[in-house]
């Protein structure tokens, strides 16, 4: 076999670093330094998503495919036949700062298959940024991820150089992942989460002139559809997670059968894309809409309904809270009406300070009058017939399609639609 290129190896590498979505970059606030290269604004890093909704600012990429793991849903898993690269430290760091510089990038995620141990490949992650960081003076955003099982001493290092660091749960219980990557115990993924945690929450209460510890927290992937977890599973991990880790980001990873196992499923049922986009619409209405996953899921409904969003599809099922007058209603019960969002709402409790609002005149403040005037009396007018639950949802299907296709929306738009609109 021939020896391969820096290119080669470099296209090889990125690829293998694809499926990996857990690469928000935001919330950083790494500032100037002097004699240093790059810089994270307070606001985060400015991301772009490429069309599949992948976060592409960062240069993202493993520093080997090789790996002593065997993961069923990942192409570089040691019993697939595929052709193995590595990059040294160096070179990645080479790489990054060269990138940089030209502005193609402003970032680094790096990642790596297991190599050897869980020890030494968590010693050449770092080693490649301790050189970007050191030798390059290297002061942009960075995102590591940790490899589970590695030593907590390890773990520290790596909060201590990059802004956010990262370990995937992968799946949803002990019995998947014993299942599917019979190499990783739920505790070798779970203790740095808590160690990670633990760490942020001590620098937090250290002032401001003790060392950084991965300021942009931590975050995980969790792939959906690969093992038969519900939704309620899924969504109540993940408020696990923000509330007692503190989670920056859960980030869904549909199921791509990019390689086949005899572990894993065929593909059938809910389209998985579809399925990842509902889990980020109610993630994000956990995180910001005070919703708890018991309200929007319960053991007779497991699933998020792929025909409407999780909002209408709990808004159908309360229709005694409904409706709302729009001149009263608290933040909290306007953030629950369908069609309307944090930014709505907040416009309406300013509005309302000056003048009585009637429904029609809510388009104005960004209320999407479409679902919302289903669930909304202005003054005690609520300007749209009364319709069968039947009838109702039927109608906010038929919305629902219409506001995709105008916006160009699709069932494959993921964290991005979300992050991008974040009304429901
Ligand atoms: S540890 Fe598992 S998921 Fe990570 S590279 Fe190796 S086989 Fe793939």
């Amino acid at each position: 076999m021939t020896v391969p290129t820096f290119e080669e190896k470099l296209r090889i590498l990125a690829e293998s670093a694809r499926y990996d979505v857990s690469c928000s970059s935001s919330g950083s606030n790494r500032g100037e330094r002097k004699g240093g290269v790059g810089t994270v604004a307070a606001s985060g890093i400015c991301h772009s998503w490429s069309a599949d909704g992948r976060c592409i600012s960062l240069l993202k990429i493993l520093l080997t495919n090789h790996c002593t793991f065997d993961c069923a849903y990942c192409p570089n898993r040691r019993s697939n036949d595929i052709r193995r690269v590595t990059l040294t430290p160096d070179e990645v760091a080479e790489l990054t700062i060269n990138f940089y510089r030209r502005n193609y990038i402003e970032g680094l995620f790096l990642s790596s298959g297991v190599v050897k141990s869980p020890d030494h490949t968590m010693e050449l992650l770092i080693e490649t940024v301790r050189i970007l960081r050191e030798e390059h003076r290297f002061n942009g955003y960075i995102h590591l991820k940790l490899t589970p099982g590695a030593d907590p001493l390890l773990v520290s290092r790596a909060g201590r150089l990059a802004d956010r660091v990262s370990i995937n749960l992968e799946l949803p219980t002990r019995e998947s992942l014993a299942l599917l990557a019979p190499d990783k115990s739920r505790d070798s993924i779970l203790l740095p989460m808590h160690q990670v945690s633990g760490l942020i929450a001590a620098r937090k209460g250290e002032g401001a002139r003790a060392p950084a510890f991965a300021p942009a927290g931590q975050s995980t992937q969790i792939i959906i559809g690969a093992t038969p977890e519900n939704d309620l599973r899924i969504i109540t991990l993940s408020q696990r997670l923000y509330q007692r880790l503190g989670l920056k980001r859960v980030y869904y990873s549909a199921y791509v059968p990019v390689t086949s196992d005899p572990r894993l499923p065929p593909l059938n049922g809910v389209p998985l894309l579809l399925r990842e986009h509902r889990l980020y619409q109610a993630d994000w209405l956990l995180r910001f809409y005070g919703f708890a996953p018991d309200e929007l899921l319960d053991n007779s409904t497991p699933d998020l309904d792929p025909e409407l969003d999780p909002k209408s599809a709990w808004a159908l099922r309360n229709r005694d809270l409904f409706p709302v007058e729009v001149n009263q209603a608290e933040y909290e019960v306007l953030l629950r009406v369908p069609g309307i969002g944090i930014r709505s709402a907040q416009r309406i409790i300013r509005a309302r300070r000056e003048q009585r609002l009637r429904v029609e005149e809510l388009a104005r403040l960004g209320v999407v009058l479409k679902r919302a005037r289903h669930f909304l009396t202005g003054d005690g007018i609520c300007g749209v017939k009364e319709l069968s639950s039947d009838r109702l949802r039927a109608v906010l299907i038929t919305a629902a399609k219409r506001r995709s296709s105008a916006v160009q929306l699709s069932l494959f738009d993921t964290a991005a639609s979300v992050a991008v609109t974040g009304e429901f």
